[in-house]
């Protein structure tokens, strides 16, 4: 009677878990589904602008392609960009109005 029920915990022990890791997949799983998900989802589209939390990859290039072009500043004589406030031009030499 003894041995039946130790047989009984071990079987439980090892049987368990991997249903309570299945319960849990499947849970998540249906939550994935839910209609929380989808109503957060949809703020998340309407505040992009607002939040920045979806980056849009051309309007960052394009920020970023604004930013460098205030920084650097074109050489007189080869048109080469330089740096702002450099004193020379780092392609040519000239000495740079700044
Ligand atoms: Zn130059």
């Amino acid at each position: 009677m003894e041995v039946e029920l130790r047989l009984l915990v071990a079987g439980f022990c090892i049987v368990a878990p991997s249903l309570l890791f299945v319960g849990f997949v499947r849970l998540l799983d249906g939550m994935r589904e839910g209609d929380f998900v989808e109503r957060v989802l949809d703020r998340l589209d309407e505040n992009v602008d607002e939040t920045g939390t979806t980056l849009d990859p051309t309007l960052f290039l394009r920020t970023a392609q604004e930013k460098s072009r205030q920084r650097m500043v074109p050489c007189a004589d080869c048109g080469a960009p330089n740096v702002a406030g450099s004193a020379r031009c780092g392609l040519c030499g000239m000495k740079l109005q700044s």
